[in-house]
């Protein structure tokens, strides 16, 4: 199939953002004007506080072109975002995202580009609300600004966790790392030999897929409201697990012990991480991009949190002094290093 390829030169800058514009509709009440004037104007809902975050993500360094589709790059770098908001038990509302882009990228491309950020405005309920266009010298950035609401009173932070507090965590863990593992493992044969097709068997489906389609567990935020539950922390899990419990006890000055047998691992990673002679159990820890959300709750909260299905009740909240602590199947005590790679390594 030959590939259709329209200079981005050919619609020039306005072109270019009025085609971007034309697939977006607005669907948040908040968003009172979005894509066409010097701002856009966002209302928030009454008594709510606004939060704010953004990402930027440059090629070669926070991607890969060669094996991450354009569409699937536009539907994580939202998804990632909104899983900041998320991790401060937020509900995103709007996005804003600057692109800078190089003449070596067509205008199908940026179409591509922007089905995906499509899809994802659309799975979550965002509205995309503005942006900038640039031209870049090499290569594309990307630059994602997310905007959600929380009544103040609802806003989880890092600092929070108390002694004897339950550790939870949403999803499974360490199987977006994995899925680079392949990924890149594939490119190489890939580049060695351009004739052959990158081969991922059915069941290595799921683990490329939680590497480059993330997902914000926002569904985890609606779900904890439904059932009273207001986490005492909570973060999201980009650098992996073990990163993200130092963050949370030391903004929320505790110690933490984490069960091995209680961590969420799928067969698949398992599997997976035997094949690279990898410990599952350091994917887990140390992977990163599981984008799942990391949070502690009052043990008067263990039966609803019990209840959730996709949450698993993997540790408590310790005194500082008590420090941070994985406690193995065999009963061992490990300490918790944030970079615990060779620690872990089988
Ligand atoms: P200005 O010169 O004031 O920065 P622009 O011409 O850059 O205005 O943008 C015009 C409108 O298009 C603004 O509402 C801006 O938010 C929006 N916009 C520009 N680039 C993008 C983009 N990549 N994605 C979404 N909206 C964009
Ligand atoms: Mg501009």
């Amino acid at each position: 199939m030959e590939n259709k390829r329209t200079e981005i030169a050919n619609l020039g800058e306005f072109g270019l953002i009025d085609r971007i514009a034309t697939g977006f509709s607005n669907e948040q009440k908040g968003t009172l004007m979005g894509i066409g004037d010097d701002a856009a104007v966002i209302a928030i809902p009454e008594g709510e506080v606004l939060l704010a975050s953004c990402d930027m993500l440059a090629e070669g360094v926070h991607f890969d072109l060669a094996y991450t589709p354009l569409h699937l790059l536009g539907y994580k770098s939202v998804a990632v975002n909104l899983s900041d908001i998320a991790a401060m038990n937020g509900i995103p509302r709007q996005i804003l995202i600057s692109i800078g882009i190089s003449n070596r990228f067509s205008v199908e491309a940026v179409d591509a580009l922007y089905d995906g950020i499509r899809q994802a405005c659309k799975d979550y309920q965002v509205d995309l609300a503005g942006g900038d266009t640039t031209s870049s010298r090499a290569g594309l950035v990307l630059s994602v600004t997310a905007i959600g609401s929380q009544k103040p009173e609802k806003v989880v932070s890092r600092a929070g966790a108390k002694v004897g507090d339950l550790v939870c965590v949403s999803g499974d863990l360490g199987a977006a790392y994995m899925g680079l593992q392949l990924l890149v493992r594939e490119n190489k044969v890939f580049q060695v030999n351009p004739d052959m097709q990158p081969e991922l068997p059915e069941e290595q489906a799921y683990l490329i897929q939680r590497q480059l389609k993330a997902e914000a567990r926002t569904d985890i935020v609606h779900e904890l409201a439904e059932k009273g539950v207001l986490p005492s922390s909570m973060i999201d899990i980009s650098d992996g697990l073990a990163s993200e419990l130092f963050h949370i006890c030391r903004q929320s000055h505790c110690g933490v012990h984490v069960f091995e047998d209680k961590l969420p691992i799928e067969n698949l990673t398992r599997l997976a991480a035997s094949d690279f002679g990898l410990s599952p159990l350091t994917c887990a820890m140390n992977g990163g991009e599981d984008y799942e959300l990391l949070f502690t709750v009052a043990q008067s909260d263990y039966e609803k949190v019990n209840q959730m299905e996709d949450v698993s009740i993997i540790g408590v909240i310790r005194e500082e002094s008590q420090g941070k602590s994985l406690i193995l199947k065999s009963g061992q005590v490990v300490e918790i290093k944030a970079q615990g790679w060779t620690h872990f390594k089988s």
